[in-house]
């Protein structure tokens, strides 16, 4: 721990927006990991900014996150900064049929602001347990829709601490890709473009997915989504499936057998634990298969 850094920061971010020793696994969907020495919740960009400003002045590692609902921190935690952009900075507006959200605002409340304002095109995006920040980041899609056909300008800080407004056609998005995570750009804020609709069409759309998902997704358990991205000409769960991994466990992970393409944390799973499992499934689908498979969830921290 560093104490000066510390101080600078509790000089500059007002006191309830900082903790320290933080436990990481009260803050992802996989519910393992271990202490962030520096955990910041934001209110605004000037914050934002500011923090990090401190972290190079101090030359402090830092991460930025949303709901960790794509993350795997290690269960040796994170020796650096943790930027937590969720709730204080999670403003919604609307303007006829442009949404504008801070990074932090959920999506499924964006959805449902689209759904109240009779917005149409947010539907694929209400089941998607993250925030704007992250889903913009990696282009998060479900069901047909990507944020790639929303997005019409986002608002980055640059590690350079520059405030850009990048449209659509600069942000680079491919699958489960953009400029932003290229680049390391923070999400501030972005307009989402959406188009008039039938409220009650919106509402059964949005009934569908989130029944689609209860049946084809092991839910009840914690993960993070899909582990790994869709390789070309191939689904990852039905080549795991296929090598004979549904239910293969290391530890307390476990291949999800309702959804094979699903890392589980079936019992008091470690990180390490999912982690040798997501390398037992890359090394069996190549052996099997010849595929490479990429996971698509983020690593944060060291692992072995
Ligand atoms: C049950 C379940 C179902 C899921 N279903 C889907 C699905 O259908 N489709 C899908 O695409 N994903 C799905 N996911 C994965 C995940 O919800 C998405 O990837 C989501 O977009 C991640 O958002 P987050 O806020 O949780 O980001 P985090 O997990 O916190 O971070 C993910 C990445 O985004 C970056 N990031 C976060 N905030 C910012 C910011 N403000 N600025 C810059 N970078 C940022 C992080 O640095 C990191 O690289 C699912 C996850 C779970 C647990």
């Amino acid at each position: 721990m560093n104490h000066k850094f510390l101080k600078e920061l509790e000089k500059n971010i007002p006191q309830s927006c900082i903790k320290t020793m933080e436990d990481m696994s009260g803050h992802t969907t996989f519910r393992v990991g271990g202490t962030a020495h520096y955990f910041v919740s934001p209110e605004s960009a000037t914050q934002i900014k500011e923090v990090l400003s401190l972290c190079n002045q101090y030359q402090i590692p830092y991460f930025v996150m949303g709901k960790g609902s794509n993350l795997l921190v290690a269960d040796t935690g994170f020796e650096g900064l943790i930027l937590s952009c969720g709730k204080g900075f999670d403003e919604i507006s609307c303007q006829d049929t442009v949404i504008t959200a801070q990074a932090g605002a959920s999506l499924a409340k964006i959805a449902k602001v689209a759904l109240e304002r009779e917005l149409t095109g947010f539907e694929f995006a209400a089941g998607i347990p993250g925030t704007l920040g992250g889903a913009i980041s990696m282009n998060a899609g479900a069901y047909g829709g990507e944020m790639k056909q929303v997005v019409e300008s986002v608002s980055v800080l640059t590690k350079q601490q520059e405030i850009l407004t990048l449209t659509k056609d600069m942000l680079g998005f491919g699958y489960r890709t953009s400029e932003i995570l290229v680049k390391d750009y923070i999400v501030l804020s972005a307009n989402i473009r959406l188009s008039k609709g039938n409220q009650a069409e919106i509402q059964d759309k949005m009934n569908e997915l989130a029944t689609l998902r209860k049946e084809k997704q092991p839910l009840e358990y914690p993960s993070a989504g899909s582990t790994f991205k869709r390789p070309e000409g191939h689904f990852a769960g039905k080549l795991i499936q296929d090598a004979g991994l549904a239910g293969y466990s290391i530890g307390g992970a476990q291949v999800s057998s309702k959804h094979c393409g699903f890392v589980i944390n079936k019992e008091a799973a470690t990180a390490n634990d999912i982690y040798d499992l997501i390398q037992h499934v890359k090394e069996e689908v190549k052996r099997k298969f010849q595929v490479e498979l990429e996971p698509e969830v983020k690593f944060l921290g060291e692992f072995h």
